[in-house]
């Protein structure tokens, strides 16, 4: 079945990718609905509906089905009864199963060696009582995280000796965790794929480098071995493959010191990883999740460029935009999120250059203006402040 434009394609979530994804939707000639219980979110304020509503509310769902000719998801948490209450009545892309898969870092893992990938060394922890078997098994250091509901490096702790861990873990209040290996990083690169029936591709894989657990920059292509970025690409679709994937999926992998690349985690959406497609690649993989949830082959996932993406985040706020601007290989993308927050995700830009050398010491120089900027500019409101 195909869903062509002028069909009403629905979203379960509000935030950027929601956004990102109806603009992108529209740009096609689809309607939009969201549901999120935001009045003010980023994809609400964008789509031709905008339901007001939490999750699990089956008057709020019955009306999405009402109104949407096929539905997908921006954000992974969506409780899986919801889901499967959706899918009753309209189709659901990815399928709930899939959703389910990566709502538990445990399960993820598991369901990622069974489909032929290398998880990082990890222990399931249930009970205190698994403790001293998971520090047995991973060793030390380790980092303990939340199996379900983490994200930008919250629900993690790194820990360095028995101590540390049997205090992260009282700090978890009794929720199902899972004890990894740190792993001695040289790089971390994301691969994210698109399927359904017509077929699956997957785009360039990026570089990404993170700060204090939050995406700070990708640069495509990754300045890795192409050994290492074809496993990526080929352990990606293998995955999707096995989920019998319907959608974008991103899959983020460590590549370690002595080269052995890892899974980490999987999203089953599209990835901030990936927000160099819209600007560097022949198809987004917004418009890619489009047709994959209506049924469209996929489209071209040629790099036109070289780019390097920088993330803003509220601690950037408010930037001079033309820093910026004045920058003519600089694209910038801004989420309409009306208060900035410290480590918010707000926006971000992509720059594009003849190799990413050139991209990268651009990204870095407007990214360091920025934080200067912001820097000078607080010292100023702290003045303003005391002298009223
Ligand atoms: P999130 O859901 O917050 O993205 P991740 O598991 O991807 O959670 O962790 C965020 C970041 O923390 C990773 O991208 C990586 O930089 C670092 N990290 C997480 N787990 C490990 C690990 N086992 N070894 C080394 N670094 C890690
Ligand atoms: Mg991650």
């Amino acid at each position: 079945m195909q869903v062509l434009p002028g069909a009403t394609l629905g979203v379960l979530g509000g935030g950027q990718l929601g956004r990102m994804f109806c603009v992108t939707a529209r740009t096609l000639g689809y309607q939009l609905a969201v549901l999120d219980p935001d009045p003010g979110s980023p994809a609400g304020r964008t789509a031709d509906h905008h339901i007001q509503a939490q999750f699990d509310d089956t008057a709020a769902l019955d009306r999405l089905a009402e109104l949407c000719d096929v539905v997908t998801t921006e954000f992974e948490n969506v409780p899986a009864a919801s889901l499967r209450y959706l899918v009753a009545q309209c189709p659901v892309f990815p399928a709930p199963e899939a959703l389910e898969v990566a709502q538990n870092r445990n399960r993820e893992k598991r369901y990622a060696a069974d489909a032929g990938l290398l998880p990082v060394p990890y222990c399931a922890l249930k009970s205190e009582a698994d403790l001293a078997t998971a520090l047995k098994a991973i060793g030390l250091p380790a980092i303990l995280k939340s199996a379900t509901l983490g994200y930008d490096g919250k629900g993690q702790a790194m820990v360095t000796s028995e101590a540390e861990l049997r205090a992260a873990w009282q700090n978890m209040a009794g929720v199902e965790c899972v004890l990894e290996k740190k792993i001695d990083l040289a790089l971390e690169v994301s691969a994210i794929v698109a399927r359904n029936a017509n077929g699956a591709c997957c785009f360039p894989v990026a570089e990404n480098q993170h700060r204090n657990g939050v995406l700070h920059l990708s640069i495509v292509p990754a300045r890795v071995d192409t050994t290492i970025t074809e496993q990526a690409r080929v352990q990606a679709l293998q995955l999707a493959e096995a989920l019998d994937y319907t959608g974008v999926l991103a899959v983020e992998f460590f590549v370690a010191k002595d080269g052995t690349l890892y899974f980490n985690e999987m999203a089953p959406r599209p990835h901030n990883s990936g927000h160099y497609t819209k600007d560097a690649c022949v198809t987004s993989q917004f418009e890619q999740q489009v047709r994959m949830m209506c049924g469209l082959p996929p489209g071209d996932v040629r790099l036109l460029s070289p780019v390097v993406m920088v993330n803003m985040l509220g601690d950037l706020w408010e930037p001079d935009w033309n820093l910026i601007l004045r920058q003519p290989a600089v694209k910038l993308h801004l989420y309409g999120k009306h208060h900035a927050r410290p480590g918010r995700k707000m926006g971000h830009f992509n720059v594009l250059a003849e190799n990413v050398e050139t991209a990268l010491a651009i990204a870095e120089d407007v990214f360091s203006k920025l934080k200067l900027q912001s820097a000078n500019g607080r010292k100023y409101t702290q003045i303003k402040t005391k002298s009223n």
